[in-house]
C-alpha cells in the first residue's frame, strides 16, 4: 500500500521513498507525493532520482492500493531508495485550478442550490457542469463577480481525513449528482474552503483562495434542459 503524501501536504515538492515493486518500466513506491490522477485532476509529472540513475516520470496511476510511476528508462530494483521531485509549476497550476472549481461549486450551491453533474480541468482552465435550467451572459457575469469576491476574501482552504461516519454528518458533503465515494471506504478526505464550501475530495489544493488569483468565466453553454456548463480560466 502506497502512503499518499499529497493528501496531507499538498505543498510537498520533493520526497524520499523506497521501490516496493517493479513491472516493465513501472515502479510502485512505499510513499509518494505524485498525484496519480482522478476526480478531474491530471496526474503529476516530474523526476525520480536514485544512487546511480535518474528518470523522467512519464505516467502515474493508482492501481488498487499502490501508486505506479512509469519511467523513461529501466527502473531501479526493488528495495532501492529513491528521491521524487514533482514538476511543481504544472502541479501548482492544477492546485490553483482545482481550488477555483471548488470556489465555483461553493458559490453555485450557496446562491443557486445547484448540484454538479460533471467537470474537468487542465492547468489554468476548467469546465464544470451544473444542474441548472437557465444560463445566460448575465448569469455568467454575475457568477464571475461572485467567485472573484471569494478569491479576494482570502479564505483558508483546509484538508482533513475523517472516519466515514463522522464525515457523513456534514450536510451536503457530496455535491456531485452521483456520489463518487466507493461503498467500502472507511475514511473520507474532506476539503473545506472556510465559510464557503466543504466537500469530500481527493485532489490537491492551494491553502488560501487568494492564491488562486483572478478567475475569468470564459464560456457558458447548455448541455441539456437542466444541464449547463461554465468554463473558467486563470491568469499565469
Ligand atoms: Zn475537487
Amino acid at each position: 500500500m502506497t502512503e499518499l503524501l499529497y493528501l496531507t501536504d499538498c505543498y510537498l515538492k520533493e520526497f524520499t521513498a523506497t521501490v516496493v515493486a517493479v513491472e516493465g518500466n513501472g515502479v510502485a513506491l512505499d510513499r509518494t507525493a505524485f498525484y496519480p490522477g482522478g476526480g478531474g485532476q491530471q496526474a503529476d509529472g516530474g523526476r525520480l532520482l536514485w544512487d546511480d540513475g535518474q528518470a523522467q516520470v512519464v505516467k502515474v496511476k493508482k492501481q488498487d492500493d499502490q501508486v505506479w510511476h512509469w519511467l523513461d528508462v529501466e527502473p531501479p530494483p526493488v528495495g532501492t531508495p529513491v528521491r521524487g521531485m514533482l514538476d511543481w509549476e504544472h502541479r501548482h497550476k492544477l492546485m490553483r485550478t482545482h481550488t477555483a472549481l471548488h470556489i465555483l461549486c461553493g458559490v453555485i450551491w450557496r446562491d443557486y442550490g445547484a448540484l454538479v453533474t460533471g467537470g474537468n480541468m487542465e492547468p489554468l482552465q476548467a469546465r464544470m457542469d451544473f444542474e441548472l435550467e437557465h444560463m445566460s451572459v448575465d448569469f455568467a457575469e454575475e457568477v464571475e463577480a461572485k467567485i472573484n469576491t471569494e478569491v479576494a476574501a482570502a479564505r483558508l482552504v483546509k484538508t482533513c481525513i475523517l472516519p466515514r461516519e463522522e464525515a457523513f454528518q456534514i450536510p451536503d458533503l457530496i455535491r456531485t449528482k452521483i456520489s463518487l465515494l466507493p461503498e467500502g471506504i472507511r475514511e473520507v478526505r474532506v476539503v473545506e474552503i472556510e465559510g464557503l464550501d466543504i466537500q469530500a475530495d481527493g485532489g490537491t489544493h492551494v491553502a488560501n483562495t487568494r492564491e488562486v488569483g483572478a478567475i475569468h468565466v470564459v464560456g457558458h453553454e447548455s448541455k441539456g434542459r437542466i444541464n449547463k456548463r461554465l468554463r473558467i480560466a486563470l491568469g499565469e
